[in-house]
């Protein structure tokens, strides 16, 4: 059995101004760069990521061969250029026809790419990959739990999975979980010669579901996802669940639910389970947030012993958020509050001139609020230079484990005159989701009052156990989560903007 692999992940905010290009598919990050052929598998190996696990789900039948063809990822950013998104697509179809012939094709995909002509990335891609592939070749693709879940993706596909877990723990599990589908339908096919396909059910849900109320440690998500854990346990019967990604003006925005079963009436009545149960729910979909302000107050008034973590959500690289909005920063100066970390701001700029004073020379300079964000502006200041870094070092968190940063120069700063309030600056935008990106400096993080991290829900895996409480507050951003506040045009009438919100209709 020869199963062709291919990874081609990419979150659109459609609110970024600025466009994600090639080069941003083609550098290294917080995950690998652009990755050809074996490279494939040797550059994700141990990794967290979905054609790791599915590279070990096919490893362990001895009649598969893996053909890799490319593996690329951007950060989550603005809408992705029609010669990115050709570039990349043209090298899977390439490589398809080197590879000829295959039994089967798997795809680590995110689910919420928007180019600049198809407001359907993935929906796109399985056409072309479809008309060149034909019908009968088996095509499985796993999805990140914020994809925005089109019909076109369903029909083209023959199984779809879908992470469970936000911060995203299981995407290794879920590239194996399709892998698996994709050798049985394959095996099947090959053994009966029959093209008969498991019954397919995919309904979406008719309001939007804001970022920081889809964590899947706290309900309503993590009954939900214990309940597609146990629709998924017989054999023939597989239910998967996306939340969406609320920051893609596109009409298939928002949350989905798809069943796989022997008969449709079976499927569809496993669909129909979990929309009404988050229908029953909705108005426990609540990501209501605190403004900066009050948020820095509780914590300089609490007398806990252990860290406050406020996390800038609006401000999230790893949605889209340009990193350097200085807001939550400005709150904490202004309340003269102690003891406080910040991370992670990217400014090039403010790194390269702290590589240059040295450890220990104070830079007057802008901070961060370069990006042109509504409603944000840098901050001036001296700053003290503590630590330096060339941004490579190993993650220690559960969600990057095996994956080493390359975030460029970087340093850790103290504000002059403030009352020890540290910064954490790097080259390229990135996620604030794993602790190394402080520990790596020596810093301990027991010791502040305060650590204000630009992620939105991602970082509680690693931070929230060492943290007294966890507010999400709300600052400047190119991630807005105050849905009824976003400049949408493009979504599909009637949507309602986050639980009980007000509906969409065309402007
Ligand atoms: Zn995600």
């Amino acid at each position: 059995m020869r199963i062709a692999i291919a990874g081609f992940q990419h979150e659109t905010n459609t609110f970024v101004p600025n466009q994600t290009t090639l080069s941003d598919f083609e550098m290294a990050d917080s995950w690998p760069p652009l990755l050809l052929g074996n490279k494939v598998i040797s550059s994700t190996k141990g990794m967290n990521l979905p054609i790791t696990g599915a590279v070990i789900g096919a490893q362990s039948h001895p009649d598969v061969e893996i053909i890799p063809l490319v593996w690329a990822s951007a950060e989550p950013g603005g809408i992705v250029t029609d010669h990115a998104f050709n570039h990349i697509v043209d090298i899977i179809l390439i490589g398809l026809t080197q590879a000829d012939p295959i039994d089967a094709l798997y795809l680590d995909l995110h689910g919420a790419m928007v180019t600049h002509s198809f407001p359907d990335g993935e929906g796109e891609l399985l056409k072309r990959l479809r008309q060149h592939l034909g019908q009968d070749i088996p095509i499985g693709i796993s999805l990140d739990l914020h994809a925005n879940v089109t019909s076109l993706m369903v029909d083209l596909s023959d199984i779809i999975t879908i992470y469970r877990t936000y911060p995203h723990l299981d995407m290794a599990d879920t590239g194996r979980r399709c892998m698996d589908h994709i050798i049985q339908i394959t095996h099947d096919q090959i053994k009966t010669g029959s093209k008969r396909r498991p019954c397919k059910s995919f309904r979406q849900i008719p309001f939007l579901i804001p970022l920081p109320a889809q964590y899947t440690a706290h309900d309503p998500c993590l009954s939900l996802y214990q309940k597609v854990e146990t629709l998924s346990q017989a054999a023939t019967a597989k239910a998967e669940c996306a939340m969406g990604f609320t920051a893609a003006d596109i009409s298939d925005c928002g949350a989905s639910i798809l069943a796989y079963a022997d008969d449709k009436a079976e499927a569809e009545a496993m669909t129909k389970q979990l929309y009404d149960m988050i229908l029953s729910n909705e108005r426990h979909f609540d990501g209501k947030l605190m403004t900066a302000d009050d948020a820095v107050k509780l914590a300089m008034e609490s007398d806990a012993k252990k860290p406050f973590i406020l996390a800038d959500v609006q401000d999230n690289p790893g949605a889209g958020g340009s990193g350097d909005t200085m807001g939550l920063v400005r709150s904490i100066l202004d309340a003269g509050a102690e003891k406080a970390l910040v991370g992670v701001i990217s400014d090039p700029d403010f790194a390269a001139l702290a590589v240059n004073a040295g450890i220990g020379g104070v830079i007057s300079s802008n901070l961060g609020g370069k990006s042109g964000v509504v409603g944000d502006e840098p901050l001036t200041g001296k700053f003290e230079v503590i630590a330096l870094s060339d941004g490579n070092f190993s993650y220690t968190g559960e969600m990057y484990k095996g994956g080493v940063a390359e975030i460029g120069p970087s340093c850790l700063v103290e504000v002059v005159g403030a009352n020890h309030v540290q910064i954490v600056v790097s080259s390229l935008r990135t996620q604030c989701l794993d602790q190394a990106f402080f520990t790596h400096f020596g810093i301990d993080l027991r010791e502040p009052r305060i650590i204000a991290l630009k992620s939105t829900v991602h970082f509680r895996a690693d931070f929230e156990p060492l943290s007294h409480q966890v507010i999400n507050v709300i600052s400047p951003g190119f991630f807005g989560c105050q849905l009824e506040q976003l400049p949408y045009q493009h979504l599909r009438h009637g949507l309602r903007l986050g639980s009980d919100g007000p509906l969409f209709s065309k402007p």
